[in-house]
């Protein structure tokens, strides 16, 4: 009909002309009016949320095949659905958590009452990477709209089908006035860094974190930064190997290795670096059977870069499954490569693909130095059976997280934090630790006069 093209048409034109600073300045004049701080606008927005991600199932599940070549169940596990766990527990919980908390007011100050209440910020940036490309946007985007912010989203343009799927669904659900998608590369996302926000949260690697947080300190907003790095899977001898490879196999292949808590190497204790070989080879056939590339579950290396950059690390070891690959299709067979050196190219940087080194170790000892040695890993793996090796990673080492038995899945348990430290990241989100992070934590005095 006339009305709704013309509709169209003004919209059309709107965007065009609308740069950084229009987008931000629309926005942030939505915080201004206060739209936002209701507990009922935050729930409409993450109502609105949830019934885009039950409704849009369908499309983002198609633009995630298109730019991972992820199927439909690993899209829902680990993005759709994912998201949609947040949110639920989000809401559930977002009344108890936004509560003031009375404070002590020491004898000294009496009669007197103290508080601790949460606001928001403002304007919220939220910078995305391309592994999870809708996930690493949404959960953030939770956390600042419960939060009570307004927010800005930039996809990553590394996966073009998901950012564009945001970009047009997105608006579609959410308060148009509150919440801006802004896709491109690196002029628009240098554009956008020139503006004020009042919190800066980004997902990705290092390098871009010191970007990030250098144009954030002209404007002294805060940053969160969900980095990366090398996260180790310890192996002790005395356990179960079969196992102990079907985990790491399972959180190391999945969407292709490309996952920022999978674990990058194992640091294999003693004899457990020969024994493991053939568990670990056994582990991938049993997951991916005998031509992964044919297997639906299996992913792709996210562009021909990755892949060039990922095959080059091949020679790194004695290849123990795995080598495989086509660049056309950018197909990279999940690999395990034995008796690699710590000084090896595999082990200076994060991988990030479906190479996962050996790398062995004489004892306890050893492996906790090796991990000291290093950047503070975004996540640490172990397999013992033993309590006192369990408190001794605990006490002597330091990583974002830290997990006997089972890779990547504390990312999935929305009570606990997720963020890294040291060079693994700074600043932590997920459940309520979202709002800590998308809140200011304000203290309020009440002292009678008289
Ligand atoms: P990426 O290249 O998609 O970059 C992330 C974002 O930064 C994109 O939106 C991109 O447009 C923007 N960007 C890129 N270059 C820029 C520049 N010069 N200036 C301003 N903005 C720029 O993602 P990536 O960094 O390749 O992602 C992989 C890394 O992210 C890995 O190190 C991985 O471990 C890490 N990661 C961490 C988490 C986490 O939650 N901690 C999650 C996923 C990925």
């Amino acid at each position: 009909n006339p009305g709704s093209s013309a509709t169209l048409a003004h919209a059309l034109v709107a965007a065009l002309a609308t740069g950084p600073a229009e987008v931000v300045a629309r926005v942030r004049a939505t915080f201004d009016s206060g739209a936002t701080k209701p507990l009922e606008w935050r729930l409409r927005q993450l109502a609105a949320l949830r019934l885009m991600l039950t409704e849009q199932t369908e499309a983002f599940s198609q633009a995630l095949q298109a730019d991972l070549g992820k199927s439909p169940k690993e899209a829902y596990r680990g993005e759709i659905g994912f998201a949609l766990n947040e949110l639920d527990h989000t809401v559930e919980n977002l009344a108890q958590w936004l509560a003031p908390r009375p404070a002590t007011v020491p004898e000294f100050f009496r009669p007197a009452e103290a508080k601790v209440v949460r606001e928001p910020l403002g304007v919220v940036l939220v910078i995305a990477p391309w592994n999870y490309p809708l996930q690493l946007a949404l959960v953030p985007l939770i956390g600042a709209l419960a939060a009570g912010n307004t927010a800005v989203l930039k996809p990553s343009e590394l996966t073009p089908a998901t950012s564009a799927a945001i970009a047009r669904l997105l608006p579609r659900y959410l308060d148009r006035e509150a919440v801006a998608v802004v896709e491109g590369g690196v002029p628009e996302t240098t554009a956008l860094l020139e503006q004020r926000f009042d919190h800066i949260f980004y997902t990705g690697n290092g390098v871009v974190g010191r970007i990030v947080m250098t144009a954030a300190a002209r404007h002294l907003t805060p940053v969160t930064l969900e980095l990366g790095g090398k996260s180790p899977a310890v192996v002790e001898p005395g356990v179960d190997l079969a196992a102990t490879a079907q985990r790491i196999v399972r959180g190391k292949f999945g969407n292709a290795g490309q996952i920022c808590v999978a674990p990058d190497y194992v640091l294999a204790i003693g004899g457990t670096a020969a024994e493991l070989e053939p568990h670990l080879a056994a582990a991938v056939q049993g997951l991916y059977g005998d031509d992964p590339a044919a297997h639906p579950a299996y992913g792709r290396i996210v562009n021909e870069r990755h892949h060039d950059r990922l095959t080059a690390l091949l020679g790194d070891g004695r290849i123990v499954t795995g080598g495989g690959h086509d660049r056309a299709s950018r197909y990279l067979a999940p690999t395990v490569l034995a008796d690699v050196s710590p000084d090896a190219p595999v082990m200076q940087a994060e991988i990030f693909g479906p190479v996962l080194p050996i790398v062995p170790v004489p004892d306890l000892d050893a492996a906790i130095a090796f991990i000291n040695d290093r950047d503070k890993p975004l996540a640490l793996y172990a397999f013992t059976e033993s309590e006192q090796t369990k408190q001794r990673l605990t006490a002597e080492t330091s990583s974002g997280a830290l997990a006997f038995g089972l890779p990547v899945s504390h990312l999935a348990m929305p009570d606990l934090p997720f963020g890294g430290v040291g060079q693994s990241g700074m600043g932590r989100y997920h459940g309520e630790y979202s709002i800590d992070t998308f809140s200011h934590t304000k203290a309020v005095l009440d002292k009678p006069i008289v």
